[in-house]
């Protein structure tokens, strides 16, 4: 499971790498001072999309973004740094050991560098002072040791696949990791469910979630609409594995909320969406289920129906995803 970077940066802070301050936001919110406005995805490259931005205005800066159908943003201090490293940790796949690669220079253009070194640091032992002596001679900066040992505890304790720090800013209040890419094993997610509840996003106030023992998971607008789908999904065979009912007027970071609750159920293997918009206008429901599935990649079925639906079933169909006219056929489809 890819984590987004705010998710990746509260682990990081559990096992002690220092991160800068920041909140997670879903609308906007003026923030005074210099900060960094930072849209949550689940793909890299956002600096050279202009998804990173400094700003003395967060509140119009989040603006801009929303109107790019991005539904979740994290705010952060400024923080002005003269050097940037790249850090990662994952486990060697020839030797099952944890290696650390690292490279002097960080930054947006890593994937060109050729100043990268892999340290390897055997299972059999912990991690030594000459280890870190080795990587920061490399670098040329010392004081990575809380590093490093963060990084080897997101593999070892975490089941993290990888952790990855890019870049990590050298700052006069020492190493700070500006940016975080942890991916978690799925096969051990079982281990760590507590982890996972903290992770979740903060819940909406008025929604209701509700976990049977079927395969498909069900999301609605309305309590009516939300229990005919489910009616409907049984009389045609299928078996719900939970249920969300977004309520009316929901907006995209719910639909996305709800995708994610629904969809991070292990039972789950399809879902469907069955959302007649009135208060609830369908392009704002169709870029929170573009969000939701970013996340989620499970199969998805919607139906979408009512205002700015045109609009709404472009969105979905540009990124590959079926809309369908009725309830029946997307369940149909879904059961198939
Ligand atoms: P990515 O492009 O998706 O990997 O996003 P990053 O979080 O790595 O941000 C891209 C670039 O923005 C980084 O390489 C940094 O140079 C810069 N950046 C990110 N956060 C900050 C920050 O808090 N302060 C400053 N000055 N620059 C930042
Ligand atoms: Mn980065």
């Amino acid at each position: 499971m890819k984590l987004y970077e705010y998710e990746g940066k509260k682990i990081f802070s559990i096992v002690g790498i220092p991160i800068p301050k920041g909140q997670v936001v879903y609308s906007p919110v003026n923030v005074p001072g210099k900060v960094v406005v930072k849209a949550q995805l689940l793909e890299g490259g956002r600096g050279k999309r202009g998804l990173v931005r400094v700003t003395e205005d967060s509140f119009s800066t989040i603006s801009d973004m929303m109107k790019e159908g991005i539904s979740t943003f994290l705010i952060e201090e400024f923080v002005s740094h003269n050097r940037e490293i790249y850090i990662s940790a994952m486990m060697d796949r020839e030797s099952g050991n944890p290696m650390i690669i690292i490279s002097p220079n960080g930054g947006i253009n890593i994937e060109e560098s050729k100043d990268v070194r892999t340290f390897v640091i055997p299972l059999d032992r912990t991690l030594m002072r000459y280890d870190v002596d080795a990587m920061e001679k490399y670098v040329g900066y010392r004081g990575l040791t809380p590093i490093v040992q963060g990084l080897l505890k997101l593999l070892l304790e975490y089941d993290a696949e990888l952790a990855e720090i890019n870049p990590l800013a050298i700052t006069e209040r020492g190493a700070l990791a500006l940016d975080s890419k942890v991916i978690l094993d799925d096969n051990a997610l079982f281990r760590h469910e507590e982890l996972l509840k903290e992770l979740r996003r903060e819940k909406p106030a008025s929604d209701s979630y509700v976990e049977l023992d079927g395969d498909i998971g069900i999301i609605g607008n309305g309590a009516g609409l939300t229990m005919a789908t489910m009616d409907l999904v049984k009389l045609m065979g299928g078996n719900p594995a939970d249920f969300f009912d977004v309520g009316g007027g929901a907006d995209m970071q719910k639909v996305a909320f709800a995708i994610e609750r629904v969809g991070t159920n292990p039972r789950v293997k399809k879902i469907v969406i069955n959302i007649f918009g009135g208060i609830t206008r369908c392009d704002e429901v169709a870029k929170g289920i573009l969000d939701g599935h970013s996340k989620v990649n499970k199969p998805i079925y919607v139906r979408l129906t009512g205002t700015k639906e045109d609009e709404g079933k472009e969105i979905l169909t540009k990124a590959g995803i079926k809309v369908y006219e009725d309830a029946l056929s997307a369940i149909g489809d879904a059961l198939r």
